[in-house]
């Protein structure tokens, strides 16, 4: 059983889950539990959710609801990290709420928050594939683009909490509708729903992709795609990749981070290859990376990142 004063415990709220993990000292994963997200019930259902997974990850863990100190909790939207309030969170359905201290009237424990992809990065700068670097930049492909910035065990916010969200920077080679309501954000291409969006434009000018795009786009079915050797759906990951380094050069050029770390759905389904061809695009796009490679690392803490960055803040407050 776990030492009581070690064990942190964190929670990545998603739009359809929510999955707890309890960690101790060494941040291995000593209790795990998760339910359905169930937003349509409501905030202060959803709230009371989140407390009941804490407390079976704590339970599982063999530690006392009381023995923990505070509880970190990654959410899917922006965040006033000092004040505790998502400040939107579409994939829930809130309004801007205050909810760190809402929870901790709920559970009785004091709640760190965070938007989840930095938590993201965190888990994977302690713990998972840069714990060795004093500094990384996490990219989170999945339906869009996240971004985070982590310098000495620290999630850089910056001064209005937008540090690290390359999502939304203005890329000058495309010019489609993001869903932020402005055209040509990065994340319109380096995204999952950007590949989407290519194949879908490819199949209208009469390209014949082999690949379902009826319903959402699955990375799965983005890999087997390329499996079969379909050249549109491999210029269209191609694109991808390119745009996320064309974005990862300015970062370089900016904050020139020890490594980046690349995850989610997109990177865990297209693994080392995606990654390849973004190294050598950087390389390529760049006059610092051609003297010498950037370090690039696969994500490595899986579906665990948020959940394990947020127990890494709940122990940092
Ligand atoms: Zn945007």
């Amino acid at each position: 059983m776990a030492k009581r004063s070690e064990v942190r415990v964190g929670v990545d709220l998603g739009g359809t889950k929510i999955h707890a993990v309890a960690i101790d000292g060494d941040g291995r994963v000593v209790g795990a539990a998760r339910q359905a997200t169930q937003s349509d019930q409501g905030y202060r259902a959803v709230l009371e959710r989140v407390g009941e997974v804490a407390r079976s990850a704590a339970d599982e863990a063999g530690v006392k609801w009381k023995a923990v100190e505070a509880i970190g909790l990654g959410v899917p939207g922006p965040v006033d990290a000092k004040r505790g309030v998502i400040l939107m969170a579409p994939n829930l359905g809130w309004e801007p709420s205050p909810v760190a201290a809402d929870l901790a009237a709920i559970i009785g424990r004091p709640v760190v928050l965070g938007n989840d992809v930095n938590f993201g990065g965190l888990g994977e700068a302690t713990y998972g594939c840069a714990r060795d670097q004093a500094s990384a930049f996490m990219a989170f492909v999945g339906t869009g683009l996240g971004g985070a910035f982590v310098r000495k065990g620290k999630v850089v916010n910056g001064a209005h909490g937008y540090g690290g969200e390359i999502g939304h920077l203005p890329a000058p080679f495309d010019d489609a509708k993001c869903g932020c309501s402005r055209q040509g954000c990065l994340e319109t291409t380096a995204s999952r729903g950007g590949i989407a969006r290519l194949l879908r434009e490819a199949a209208a000018r009469g390209a014949k992709p082999r690949i379902d795009l009826s319903g959402g786009l699955r990375s799965s079915a983005i890999r087997a795609a390329l499996d079969q050797g379909c050249g549109v759906t491999r210029g269209a990951v191609e694109r991808c990749a390119d745009a996320l380094a064309w974005g990862l050069v300015v970062v370089a050029h900016v904050v020139d981070p020890d490594c980046f770390v690349l995850g989610g759905g997109v990177v865990e389904g297209l693994g080392g290859s995606f990654l390849q061809r973004v190294a050598k695009t950087m390389a390529a796009g760049s006059a610092l990376h051609a003297r010498s490679a950037p370090d690039l690392r696969l994500a490595e803490l899986g579906d665990d990142a948020v959940a394990v960055g947020a127990a890494v803040a709940a122990g940092g407050r």
